[in-house]
């Protein structure tokens, strides 16, 4: 092979090499309530799942969706309440299929977490979350993966942490937060919102309202899933 020839066909190889690497995609698979599943294809995150299928009346799912949970899973939650939170079922996985577990009692492991998975970060912010007048911790997260901005409400009313983000590719959060923000006049920097933790009867409403808004999706189908395409 000439010169010529090996340098053009190395310089093709690396080219390649490159859009490879940068061509990653991000799938979120919904899970019920606030719960997601969230893959590069590499490593796998689970936010607020497994919870208590059914519990306070949200969302019920197949227990068998737990068997297909991958291997060496993150597992992150927002607080630990029992429609996002399930101690028991958590224990079984982490059991089976190894993993680790997140929140409100190791932030700061959390925040290690761009250590240990390739172009990613966690952001925590403390959120407020009130029920019947009790506080309960609670966190919100700014994930940041290839390139990508994703925000996870959980379930705080309150809409001070979201509305200091900036340049959010996906917001996802209760409607309350949708409707408090309108209330207060408070405009949230995203490109999309994915609206999740509705009640089963609330679905269809949902879907007639928001189907035709294009910056809102409701997460009304579990096991759907949104692809977000890294530049
Ligand atoms: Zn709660």
């Amino acid at each position: 092979m000439n010169k010529t020839l090996f340098i053009l066909g190395l310089t093709f190889f690396l080219l390649i090499d490159k859009s490879q690497a940068q061509s990653k995609e991000i799938t979120i698979e919904f899970k019920g309530n606030c719960g997601l599943y969230l893959t590069d294809g590499e490593n796998h995150i689970y936010t607020d799942f497994p919870y208590k299928s059914g519990a306070y009346n949200y969302m019920e799912y197949d227990m068998t969706t737990l068997d297909s949970l991958k291997e060496n899973s993150h597992f992150i939650f927002t607080h630990k309440h029992a429609d996002h939170y399930s101690k028991k079922l958590l224990k079984t996985i982490l059991k089976q299929k190894n993993g680790q577990k997140y929140g409100v009692e190791n932030i700061k492991e959390l925040e290690q977490l761009s250590n240990v998975i390739d172009d990613f970060e966690i952001r925590a912010f403390k959120s407020p979350h009130k029920v019947f007048g009790i506080s309960f911790k609670h966190y919100s997260y700014l994930i940041i993966w290839h390139g990508q901005r994703i925000f996870l409400s959980g379930d705080t009313t309150d809409t001070s942490v979201i509305a200091g983000m900036e340049h959010l590719d996906w917001a996802f959060v209760p409607y309350w937060i949708l409707q408090n923000a309108k209330d207060q006049d408070i405009e949230i920097d995203t490109k999309m919102f994915g609206m999740y933790h509705l009640y089963p009867q609330q679905v269809p409403s949902a879907k007639e309202n928001y189907d035709t808004v294009k910056n809102i999706r409701p997460m009304v189908e579990i096991g759907e899933k949104i692809t977000l395409k890294t530049e």
